[in-house]
């Protein structure tokens, strides 16, 4: 696995003091809206949100329940959006919930534009999107914001902490690019 890597563009060190950071600012913007009545639905993205999420949420210091969802948009060794496809049901109880969703990247925000029009529609008290990486695309901005970024980087097809080409990397402790041999 490791011969197939061309270049780390974040360390282990830096994702783990930004993963801290973000949990903290997380942590203090959220202190005054939740209470028992309205706790925390922290919503992960599947498969690619698995890592980030794990770290995340044991630096938020509140009730909480995760609610996994499911969406695919590369499959198998595509390297672009093949289209977003649900491939798990909404919690159908989320009327009146604060949801945070999280997520591995945001690139174009087709993914998170589905997935937050989805729960608009069962009238949340609020909904906010967490990503770890945010892509510089060529192309321009992405068609949603994210309210919390963990690193800006360059329009570059990455692996690892969550992130996959065809399945794999997903459990490298790094956010690094792909030799072209290993593509
Ligand atoms: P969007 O819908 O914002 O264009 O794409 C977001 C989804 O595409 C992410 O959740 C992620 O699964 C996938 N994706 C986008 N860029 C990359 C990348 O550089 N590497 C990997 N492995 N997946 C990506
Ligand atoms: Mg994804």
């Amino acid at each position: 696995m490791l011969r197939d890597i061309s270049h780390v563009l974040i360390s282990e060190e830096r994702i783990r003091k930004r993963v801290h950071a973000i949990g903290a600012q997380i942590a203090a913007d959220f202190a005054d809206s939740l209470d028992d009545d309205s706790p925390l639905v922290l919503m992960p993205v599947m498969t690619g949100a698995l890592v980030f999420s794990a770290d995340l949420i044991r630096h938020l210091p509140f009730k909480l329940k995760l609610e996994l969802v499911a969406i695919s948009s590369y499959p198998g060794k595509s390297m672009a959006s093949k289209g977003v496809k649900m491939a798990s049901e909404l919690p159908k109880d989320l009327e009146g919930k604060h949801v945070l969703i999280v997520d591995d990247i945001l690139d174009s925000g087709h993914t998170i534009a589905v997935l937050k029009s989805l729960i608009e529609e069962q009238s949340p008290a609020s909904i906010k999107v967490c990503v770890m990486l945010e892509k510089q695309r060529n192309d321009g901005p992405p068609i949603v914001k994210a309210d919390y970024i963990g690193f800006s980087i360059p329009d570059e097809f990455v692996v690892g902490y969550g992130l996959d080409y065809d399945g794999y990397y997903r459990n490298h402790p790094e956010i690094v690019t792909l030799r072209e041999d290993a593509l």
